[in-house]
């Protein structure tokens, strides 16, 4: 079997179209629709996130703002440009780069984004909104993986799905998303603690990679026929590799998504989103 491609590229086309009529139609009512990023430090993986998201924020009609702080920004620093973005009625959606230097801590500054401009959709009101599956802004990344599963028909309920990695970024919130009503998947979330990752995941309707550990992910943990949505977004020497063995997996699986090309352009879907989200809210508050 050779599986069916899941393009993340595909979909968030669609995707952007939506949002594009959607600034379009806040611009004609006198709105324009503003994104800042934060990024602290020189990561050049994080410096090509920050200017993809700036890209696709163009495409779509988004003014973006961008904020460089050095490696050594001091907290205090950052919590003031954040207030400062908070109280900026030219911003509708704030995030901050993710990973942070070692020293910051993500939680403290995510924490200082006022909720209604949380373009990544990790503030604790937001999580907790999720939790109580009440209307709020998702995280960017799982929302995005619903939704590329969405445009290619795959249906999550009553599917069992292993989700891999329980960060609350990716695994944790989307395993979340996945159990709730309307989206009626069992889930069963996996981590670093899991006895035998390979018989629980070979039970999966839906195999969810979010665990960055490049090749995890092979040919012996996937049910023939199932559905993969490799996560991982692994620099190896000059590639971006995923957390699933592509060459293995793709003879066995029905359908994957690829890395390049997967998840990373929902999860810029995602952000643009709520972005458009939050200036909605906005122009009418
Ligand atoms: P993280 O390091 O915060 O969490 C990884 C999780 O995986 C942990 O919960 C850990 O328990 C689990 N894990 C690690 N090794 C494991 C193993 N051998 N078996 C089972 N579980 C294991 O990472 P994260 O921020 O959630 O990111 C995960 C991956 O997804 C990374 O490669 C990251 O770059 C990528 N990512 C991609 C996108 C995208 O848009 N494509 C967005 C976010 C994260």
């Amino acid at each position: 079997m050779t599986a069916r491609i899941l393009s993340g590229k595909e979909a968030a086309a669609a995707v952007e179209a939506g949002i594009a009529a959607r600034v379009a139609a806040l611009a004609a009512r006198g709105k324009a629709v503003g994104l800042a990023t934060v990024l602290v430090g020189e990561d050049p993986a994080s410096q090509a996130y920050v200017r993809g998201k700036h890209r696709a924020a163009a495409r779509v009609g988004i003014r973006s703002f961008d904020f460089t702080l050095p490696a050594d920004a001091p907290t205090a620093g950052l919590e003031a440009l954040l207030d400062r973005l908070n109280a900026d009625p030219e911003v509708d959606g704030i995030l901050v780069q993710m990973p942070l230097p070692g020293g910051l801590d993500p939680v403290r500054l995510i924490e200082r984004i006022d909720p209604a401009k949380d373009a990544d959709g990790l503030h604790p009101i937001n999580l907790g909104r999720l939790v109580l599956g009440r209307p709020g802004l998702q995280p960017a990344t799982p929302a995005g993986i619903l939704r590329l599963l969405d445009h290619y028909g795959v249906a999550t309920a009553g599917a069992f799905v292993v989700v891999v990695g329980r960060s609350f970024l990716v695994g944790r919130p989307l395993a979340i998303l996945l159990g709730l009503k309307g989206r009626d998947a069992t889930v069963a979330l996996a981590h670093t603690a899991t006895p035998d990752l390979a018989a629980l995941t070979r039970q999966g309707d839906i195999v969810v990679a979010a665990a960055g550990r490049p090749g995890l992910i092979g040919a012996g943990h996937v049910r023939p026929g199932a559905t993969v949505v490799d996560v991982g977004a692994n620099r190896v020497g000059s590639s971006l590799v995923g957390d699933v063995d592509w060459a293995a997996v793709s003879a066995v699986a029905g359908a994957i998504t690829p890395v390049p090309g997967g998840v990373g352009p929902m999860t810029i879907a995602g952000l643009l989103e709520n972005t458009v989200k939050a200036a909605e809210l906005h122009a009418v508050s």
